[in-house]
């Protein structure tokens, strides 16, 4: 692969330092750099963006029918079946090609449209969140099917961003014959980051000129530079023991469950002495079958975090030794590990990031309804937080974080792509501030108008962006002499994903099994309804009396 190449010229150049440098951006307290010398709109671009802008809000009720849609199926990775065949079927109805199953994952698909140079890849995540399901409009919890998964990240948003934004182009690049390819393609298993590393080993990425990933946010806002939050690996740990009479005979058994409860114990312990930007957690994923069975398999699930790709590597490296540790003492085997996901700290490239956030100022914030703000404030009053409302004013454009006073966060498995080609996330405004993430109050608001006028603003966006991507080849150079020069001149990527890796594509399929039939009854029918609020009979917005 091209990039890898020159990148690992460049370290063994550089010697075999591969810890990221602290770039003292505005993370660590300095003054924002000057911009980049970027070249600006001509007339013909800015007549081009203007038209962008028009054509998306027309698009607003195709935009809105996407993120309804989507909520509807409230699919868990690796199982969004539904969400995946509406995608390609949308994508392939707008002239898209579309190769289904691609890096040998059932959901995940590659669509192009367009020739040639430069090649445009738009992705956003698709999956849901265990036990978030919610009715949308309702500030208070009250679930459309009781334990049963839901959009309570937002993730039912991203796509209608970005396929606005690419059909809004798809014509003007037609009309005024602009050379160019875009691809679309969705974040499976972003909750588990359990794809877009094997995405990286299978290629789909090598002739990408630039990645545009969005993600739902409170803002519209853009970064550049190390990004904040952590890399993660997520790894399975699998005893094995023997069984006995638990009354009868317990000598005889080797309890499974022991080693994983002594391995939970010594990483616990073990946590006081690690560095303080780490990030552990674990599920116990088999604890046996019945008490009076000593349990002759056991498995518990971590996911460690840390903001530098050789921190996670040396925190799973502990737990190793931990898991090793706990077998040795319960006299149980510790199976082979299983890596079920990976994610690469993220970094931000800075000359798309720049002309990013000049389209960001262009667009603006969405104008909230006084009915979008009341739905805000009793969402934030239900949680307990500051009864803010809705976000009315623009951040800055954001700058590297210094990983050496980076104190963690979340995770996204972006960070493999933002290590292979020049990449940006842009955030939208179609979420409350305020909120846990993860929950089902996250979900309240993602389709009603707050999580509608949000992606419209982002598809603009989008839209704008790819309009400079087109046109302005010094961008697209501009953004590789960073890739190349600054961003992996001392690091070189490695995936966290090992050879005998593979896709972990079987997650969440019981649980899905178990509740698709009730959800099918909510699945959003576009045909009979404008909205799924209509659909649903929600009186927008429904707010504690
Ligand atoms: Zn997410």
């Amino acid at each position: 692969m091209r990039v890898l190449r020159l990148t690992l010229a460049l370290s063994l150049l550089a010697g075999p330092a591969l810890i990221a440098q602290g770039r003292g951006g505005r993370g660590g307290g300095g003054e924002p750099p000057p911009p980049l010398n970027l070249p600006p709109d001509t007339p013909r671009i800015t007549q081009l963006k203007d038209e962008a802008i028009r054509e998306v809000d027309k698009l607003k009720d195709f935009s809105q029918q996407m993120v309804d849609q989507i909520f509807s199926y409230g699919e868990l990775g690796f199982q969004e079946v539904e969400t995946s065949r509406y995608l390609i079927n949308v994508l392939k109805k707008h002239g898209f090609r579309v190769e289904e199953g691609v890096a040998g994952i059932p959901t995940a698909f590659m669509a192009t449209w367009g020739n040639g140079k430069p090649v445009i890849a738009l992705g956003s995540d698709i999956d849901g969140i265990p036990q978030s399901s919610q009715k949308p409009g309702v500030a208070y919890r009250d679930p459309l099917v009781d334990g049963a998964p839901g959009h309570g990240e937002g993730h039912n948003s991203g796509q209608a961003v970005n396929i606005t934004a690419a059909i809004v182009l798809k014509s003007i690049m037609e009309r005024e014959k602009i050379p160019g390819t875009i691809r679309i393609w969705p974040g499976v298993a972003e909750e588990l980051v359990g794809t877009k590393a094997y995405f990286i080993r299978a290629g789909l990425f090598k002739d990408v000129d630039v990645a545009l990933f969005t993600h739902v946010g409170r803002n519209l806002s853009v970064s550049w530079g190390d990004g904040s939050g952590t890399g993660l690996v997520s790894v399975q740990y699998n005893f094995k023991g023997e069984s006995a009479h638990a009354a009868g005979g317990p000598w005889r058994g080797k309890s499974a469950l022991d080693a994983v409860e002594l391995m939970n114990i010594g990483w616990n312990f073990r946590r006081e002495h690690l560095p303080l930007s780490h990030r552990s957690h674990y599920v116990i994923k088999d604890g046996g079958d019945q008490p009076n069975v000593v349990p002759p398999t056991a498995s518990v699930w971590y996911y460690f975090r840390q903001v530098t790709y050789p921190g996670v590597k040396e925190i799973w490296a502990i737990a190793d030794k931990i898991a090793q540790g706990a077998a040795l003492m319960t006299d149980t085997t510790l199976l082979p590990t299983r890596v079920l996901g990976s994610a690469w700290p993220r970094h931000f490239n800075r000359a798309v990031a720049e002309v990013t956030w000049a389209n960001i100022q262009r667009v603006g914030l969405p104008e909230w309804s006084e009915a979008d703000q009341t739905f805000a404030r009793a969402v934030q009053k239900e949680l307990g937080v500051n009864e803010t409302g809705l976000t009315t004013r623009l951040g800055q454009l954001g700058g590297p974080v210094n990983p050496e006073t980076n104190t963690g966060g979340g995770s996204d498995d972006i960070g493999d792509i933002s290590w292979n080609v020049p990449t940006i996330t842009l955030s939208y405004p179609s979420n409350i501030p305020g909120l846990p993430g993860h929950n089902w109050a996250d979900a309240m608001a993602m389709a009603t108008p707050i999580a509608h006028k949000g992606v419209t603003a982002g598809a603009k966006v989008q839209a704008m962006t790819l309009v400079d991507l087109l046109l302005k080849p010094e961008v697209i150079q501009a953004s590789w002499d960073y890739f190349r020069n600054v961003q992996t001149r001392t690091v070189k990527y490695e995936p966290l994903i090992r050879t005998q890796d593979q896709p972990a594509i079987e997650l969440n399929r019981e649980i899905m099994a178990k509740y698709r039939e009730q959800m099918r009854k909510y699945y959003f029918d576009p045909t009979r309804y404008k909205s799924l609020l209509e659909q649903l009979g929600i009186q927008y917005p429904t707010v504690r009396k």
